[in-house]
């Protein structure tokens, strides 16, 4: 596996931070690939609330290396309706009223872009984060984010849907279904019905500068996604893998590569690289061999396999894949250009005091949900890591 590409610039996307700890692997990756900036994204996760606190420190060590898109914080909206340690699955989501919901995640935007996050990132369309949260995009309880988000011009990467065989008990890969990714058994909302939910959202406010990761799990309908576009000229998708993204470009080659040419201006390059997946002992060759495969794909015109840690991605039926070689332009775009459309052409700066003074929020926040079960309280380490700096 060698890195040798074209020498324009890259941002990544879409990088999952989670710890300080990867700080270091992070940079490592970057000078790998190389990347000269990557967007951190932040997800909610009960007990923690979310990462925003890692990547807080992040860009205060390293403000020019980072964009943040932040995630959203629901204890703010479960208030006392949350107990220590609670699933979010068990809450009577019935008892949250949609008003003062939709008030309170408009007011994280406000603080989140105060704080100097150049972005927001959504998990809410994934089917799994949708049994635990289940509220439709479409509910006024969202409303006021969508407002919000409208407002500030603040590009959102979305995650929405997921692969169509993970509906399909036949289809459904085994890797999929272990992980919990099954969502055939009538208990999860359609694919059909996310879509529609986030067709409302856009018709309500139709200048949202919606990042729609895993190509908006399209990569089997170029026709679908070509159409999804030219109706929402706001939005755009990011080139994430879904196991199942670069199969379906290879089985449809020439109109995915088609594709590519004529809608270069709307797509992102990204890899979902996540540091809790760092850990492991293949970690760093898996995030590796991903910031590799994507951009073999986009840049070398030559068949090749995808690297031994990823070996699942290439689907039974390819003997490898067939990268499209595309002109340097076209590169340029989906490498940085429009990225830096979206998120600005360089990272907006942190604004220290207004950092602390939600790191100190978070963190007795997180002192209040602890279980005993141990996360620690990481938005208190990055408060005194930010106090001694
Ligand atoms: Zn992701």
């Amino acid at each position: 596996m060698e890195f040798d590409f074209l020498g324009i610039p890259v941002i990544d996307g879409h990088i999952h931070f989670a710890s300080p700890e990867h700080m270091g692997d992070i940079l490592k990756i970057m000078d790998a690939v190389p990347f000269t900036k990557v967007n951190l994204v932040s997800v909610p996760f009960p007990g923690t609330l979310n990462q925003n606190a890692a990547l807080i420190y992040f860009k205060a060590l390293a403000p020019d290396k980072v964009y943040l898109s932040g995630g959203l914080d629901y204890s703010q909206v479960l208030v006392d309706k949350v107990q220590p340690g609670q699933d979010w699955g068990t809450i009577d989501w019935t008892a949250v009223d949609a008003e003062a919901m939709s008030t309170t995640l408009a007011r994280q935007i406000d603080v989140l872009k105060w704080m100097g996050f150049d972005g927001l990132k959504l998990i809410e369309g994934k089917p799994t984060f949708r049994k635990q949260v289940p509220i439709p995009l479409d509910a006024p309880h969202y409303e006021g984010l969508w407002a919000a988000l409208e407002r500030h011009d603040m590009p959102v990467i979305f995650h929405v849907a997921d692969p169509e065989e993970d509906w399909d008990e036949a289809h459904a890969s085994p890797w999929a279904k272990e992980r919990g990714w099954f969502y055939g058994d009538g208990t999860f909302p359609t694919k059909e019905a996310l879509y529609a939910e986030v067709d409302h959202v856009l018709a309500r406010h139709p200048t949202l500068k919606l990042v729609l990761a895993h190509f908006y799990f399209l990569s089997a309908d170029l026709g679908r996604a070509a159409a999804f576009l030219d109706r929402h000229p706001s939005v755009c998708f990011d080139l994430t893998p879904g196991n199942e993204m670069i199969s379906n470009f290879t089985r449809n080659y020439d109109s995915a590569k088609r594709f590519f040419i004529d809608y270069g201006d709307r797509l992102v390059y990204g890899t979902d690289i996540a540091t809790w997946g760092l850990s492991r002992p293949e970690g760093m060759e898996h995030a590796l061999g991903t910031a590799w495969a994507v951009r073999m794909y986009l840049e070398k015109d030559t068949f090749f396999e995808p690297p031994e840690a990823l070996v699942n991605w290439r689907e039974p039926d390819l003997t490898g894949f067939r990268g499209f070689g595309l002109p340097p332009d076209v590169l340029a775009r989906i490498y940085h250009g429009n990225f830096e459309r979206l998120f600005g052409e360089t990272p907006a700066a942190l604004n220290r005091d207004a950092a602390i003074g939600e790191l100190a929020r978070m963190a007795s926040q997180i002192d209040r949900l602890s279980s005993g079960e141990d996360h620690g309280n990481p938005a208190r380490e990055v408060l005194r890591a930010l106090q001694g700096m």
